[in-house]
């Protein structure tokens, strides 16, 4: 990013794109004229994402992608550069979740959330610095992480740790390809309200109550928030913050 001159294009990737906090980061980042590749498992599944973005007249290109295979991993990124004419940010948002007390984690279920929410991660990261790398350009990498990587929360065991690993790895990658002008951060939302967090407090109305009751300014961040700070991390204002986990989350973890 910093060496990308002002008015230049920038391309960016985003994973799980689909639903939930996907379909806002790329819309946000359309808004900050970004032509944008946006993935989900299932491309037909884009359909509504690339509706919402396309009255920014940005260049949007659906891609499928499941960040546990390599090759997959590898032929979205080849994709997307072809396609974009190259890459200069990557978000990690693509995540899934459990909820289940810690004496009953499978093995399957840990293995499972470590495959998507951290390797998956490393893959694309590592797949989109090799461009970077060797397009000289610098660039950046923003991984959704989540306050659950950095508190204690009961029955979140398997995704709590995945995204606590997450952060760290932030802080590794950063380091290591500082050299190369690319900068890795994470964003840790707390609970934000997508429409599978609403439909799951729906059906869980003690547990809505419980997390909200935790929040100090008593309500749950929005979509819009968190595009809001994939932005700043996005944009040469952030360009001397690398390594760092921006937490959001409404005072809860200050609390
Ligand atoms: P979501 O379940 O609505 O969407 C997650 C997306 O990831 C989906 O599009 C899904 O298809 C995709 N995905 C899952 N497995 C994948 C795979 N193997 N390969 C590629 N894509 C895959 O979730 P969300 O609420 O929008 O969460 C997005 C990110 O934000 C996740 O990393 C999540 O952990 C994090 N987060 C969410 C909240 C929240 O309250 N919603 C809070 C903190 C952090």
């Amino acid at each position: 990013m910093t060496n990308t001159p002002k008015n230049a294009t920038k391309r960016a990737l985003v994973t799980g794109a689909a639903r939930g906090l996907g379909p806002a980061i790329a819309l946000g980042l359309a808004r900050d004229g970004f032509d944008i590749a946006v993935t989900a498992t299932n491309a037909d599944r884009l359909a509504d994402t690339l509706a919402a973005v396309a009255p920014t007249g940005c260049r949007v290109i659906p891609l499928a992608l499941d960040v546990r295979s390599v090759t997959s991993v590898e032929q979205a990124v080849a994709k997307a550069v072809e396609s974009l004419g190259g890459l200069d940010v990557l978000v990690n948002n693509a995540g899934i979740t459990a909820r289940t007390p810690a004496l009953e984690v499978t093995l399957e279920e840990w293995n499972e959330i470590f495959r998507v929410n951290v390797t998956g991660a490393l893959l694309m990261s590592q797949q989109v610095a090799r461009h970077l790398v060797s397009a000289k350009r610098g660039g950046c990498i923003i991984n959704i992480a989540s306050t659950h990587g950095l508190i204690g929360f009961p029955q979140r065991l398997s995704y709590g740790t995945s995204k606590g690993a997450l952060i760290q790895m932030t802080r590794m990658l950063a380091i290591e390809w500082a050299p190369h002008d690319i900068r890795v951060n994470a964003i840790a939302p707390g609970t934000v309200e997508t429409t599978s967090r609403n439909e799951f407090f729906a059906a869980n109305p003690a547990t809505h109550q419980a997390m909200l009751r935790r929040v100090p300014v008593g309500r749950f961040a929005t979509p819009d928030e968190v595009a809001g700070m994939v932005s700043y991390l996005a944009s040469p204002a952030a360009a001397y913050v690398t390594g760092q986990t921006l937490i959001l989350d409404g005072g809860l973890t200050a609390a």
